[in-house]
């Protein structure tokens, strides 16, 4: 069959009727990303970059799937042979509690960004370098011959604190374990994955900030038992908790080096900055999870502030990699995956 790329957008309407939408879609789409809004996601460049890098036949998509859609989008990953998916704005807490099983990097922080989807069958997997067309058919008849999908199961990942982490060190050179770390948004899924990550690090000190305060207190509570230690010189508390607004993020931004992004504010042009630009100092390094063509206002603050700044791009790049290797059971080719950004 002719190779026909995919760089549309699928909704769960497609889903419903993905034999015919894809008929003549060459290599078949088995992996995507679900998240509204989804136009901007980068990751089908990378993840197909990392697909092509390693000759494994098949393509990744984007779909428009709204919240309220999560719940019917989902079966249709068990039934439809796709291999995995990846969440984005707003599905991560949500996806929690509506998939099967949960490896322990979702579970310990209530938040899923990587689905895999392990087939009822043990005589097939999405082998590891596996080469061509032919192969892959061969693989693909094999197992619609052994499995009808409803017992597929779909376990949930997370790597957006992983991703986060080697984010850091490849932007700024340095270890979170370092550094005092605000994180704003900290309720939300990437925000919480984010927060778990220095806990497990061991990071100086850490500040919850989020428009929701019961979603950051709550937090807060879970992840004390990592900061029961004292690390800061100083009566400053390690762990806190923080109202979204211009007098409590003052008061803690003189004992905090690394300021986190993790709201969605930026995704539009006409976004402010989630922190106010008068409050950001030349020590501070500023990290936007959010990613883009145009330099976000939080960016534009970071440097008119002379602070050193860097949008979300390695983070998606470290993340998608490591959705890759849990689906594939490989490295991946991350040299492709970044050439493609
Ligand atoms: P989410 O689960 O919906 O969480 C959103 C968080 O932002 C919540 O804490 C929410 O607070 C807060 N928030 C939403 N709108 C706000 C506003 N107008 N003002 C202040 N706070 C607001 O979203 P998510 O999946 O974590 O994604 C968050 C952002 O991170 C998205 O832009 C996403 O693209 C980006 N991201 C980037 C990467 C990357 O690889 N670069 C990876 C993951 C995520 P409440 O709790 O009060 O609702």
């Amino acid at each position: 069959m002719k190779e026909m790329q995919t760089t549309e957008r699928y909704t769960l309407a497609d889903l419903e009727n993905w034999t015919a939408i894809t008929r003549d879609i060459n290599p078949t789409i088995r992996l995507g990303v679900f998240g509204d809004p989804v136009a901007h996601s980068l990751s089908p460049q990378i993840q197909n970059a990392g697909l092509r890098a390693c000759e494994i036949n098949m393509q990744y998509a984007r779909f428009h799937i709204r919240a309220n859609e999560l719940r019917s989008a989902l079966p249709f990953l068990r039934r439809l042979d796709f291999v995995g998916v990846n969440l984005t704005v707003p599905h991560k807490i949500a996806a929690f509690g509506q998939v099967d099983e949960l490896d322990e990097s979702a579970k310990r922080c209530g938040s899923v960004n990587t689905i895999k989807i392990k087939t009822s069958s043990c005589s097939y997997r999405p082998v590891a370098g596996e080469a061509g067309a032919a192969k892959e058919n061969e693989n693909r008849t094999a197992h619609s011959a052994v499995a009808t999908g409803d017992d597929n199961k779909l376990i949930g990942f997370n790597t957006d604190g992983d991703g986060f982490l080697r984010a850091i060190r490849t932007e700024f050179s340095i270890d979170l374990r370092d550094l005092r770390v605000m994180i704003i948004g900290a309720g939300g899924g990437t925000g919480r994955a984010i927060a778990w990550q220095c806990a497990l690090e061991n990071c100086e000190r850490l500040v919850l900030v989020n428009r929701t305060s019961e979603k950051a207190n709550a937090l807060a509570e879970q992840l004390r038992p990592f900061f029961s230690g004292a690390r800061v010189l100083g009566p400053t508390s390690r762990l806190q908790a923080a109202g979204l607004d211009e007098s409590a993020m003052r008061t803690q931004l003189g004992d905090i080096d690394l300021i986190v992004n993790a709201t969605p504010l930026g995704m539009n042009q006409s976004d402010h900055s989630p922190i106010p630009a008068r409050l950001l100092a030349p020590h501070h390094i500023v990290f936007d999870c959010v990613y883009g063509s145009s330099k976000t206002a939080l960016i534009r603050a970071a440097e008119e502030a002379g602070a050193r700044g860097a949008n979300g791009l390695s983070m998606l790049l470290h993340q998608g990699a490591l959705s890759f290797s849990t689906w594939f059971n490989r490295e991946a080719p991350i040299e492709a995956m970044r050439a493609a950004l």
